[in-house]
C-alpha cells in the first residue's frame, strides 16, 4: 500500500486569490501540507523574503540548476524563469506529506506529464461562476447552449480544462474547506491504495 504524500499543483489567474488561499490552508491544516518554495530570477517585490516567498537567484544560477536537473519543472513567465526545486519536494513526499506547488499552467502540465498521479487544481475568481449565473439568469439559452458556452470559456482560459478540479474562490473559508476535502478524497482513490 502506497503511503507517500500526494503532489498537488495549484494554478489560477492572477487575482484569483490563490496566494491567500494557500496561506489559509496552511494555517488551518499545516500539519498535512508542505508548500514548495520556487526559485525565480525575478526581482523580489517589497516585503518578499529570500527563502520565504521564493529563492531569488540570478539567471546564471538558474541555468545551472536546469543543467544539473535540480528542478522538477521550470517555465519562463514574463521575461523571468520560475522553477520547482526537486530535493524538497521529494523529501516531503517520502515523509508522507502532501506537497503543494503554486505554479503556472505550462509548469503544471509538465509536472502532470512527469508524474501522472499529480492532482491539478485550478482556482478561479468568482467571475467564472458569475458568468454561468448570468447565462442561466437571462433565460434566453437552453441548458445545452449554456453548458457549451461554459466549456468554450474554459477552453479559452488557457487549458483550465486540463485540471482535475476547478475551485471557485467566492469565499475564502469555504474555498479552503473545499480544497482540503478534495485532497482528502484524493487519498482514498483506489489507484493510490
Ligand atoms: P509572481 O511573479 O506573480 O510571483 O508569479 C508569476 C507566476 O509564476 C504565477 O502564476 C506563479 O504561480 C508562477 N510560478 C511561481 N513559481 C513557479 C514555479 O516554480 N514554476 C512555474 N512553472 N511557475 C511558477
Amino acid at each position: 500500500m502506497s503511503r507517500k504524500g500526494i503532489l498537488i499543483v495549484v494554478s489560477g489567474f492572477s487575482g484569483s486569490g490563490k496566494g491567500t488561499l494557500m496561506k489559509e490552508l496552511i494555517s488551518r491544516y499545516g500539519e498535512n501540507y508542505a508548500l514548495s518554495i520556487s526559485a525565480t530570477t525575478r526581482e523580489p517585490r517589497e516585503g518578499e523574503v529570500h527563502g520565504k516567498e521564493y529563492f531569488f537567484i540570478t539567471k546564471e544560477e538558474f541555468e545551472k540548476k536546469i543543467a544539473k536537473e535540480e528542478l522538477i519543472e521550470y517555465a519562463r513567465y514574463v521575461e523571468n524563469y520560475y522553477g520547482t526545486p526537486r530535493d524538497y519536494v521529494e523529501e516531503q513526499l517520502d515523509a508522507g506529506r502532501d506537497v503543494i506547488l503554486e505554479i503556472e499552467i505550462q509548469g503544471a502540465l509538465k509536472v502532470k506529464k512527469a508524474f501522472p498521479e499529480t492532482l491539478l487544481l485550478f482556482v478561479t475568481p468568482p467571475t467564472s461562476s458569475e458568468l454561468k449565473k448570468r447565462l442561466i439568469g437571462r433565460g434566453t439559452e437552453t441548458m445545452e447552449i449554456i453548458e457549451s458556452r461554459m466549456r468554450r470559456a474554459v477552453e479559452e482560459a488557457e487549458g483550465m480544462d486540463k485540471y482535475d478540479y476547478l475551485v471557485v474562490n467566492d469565499d475564502l473559508g469555504h474555498c479552503v474547506e473545499e480544497m482540503h476535502a478534495i485532497i482528502r478524497a484524493e487519498h482514498c482513490r483506489s489507484f493510490r491504495n
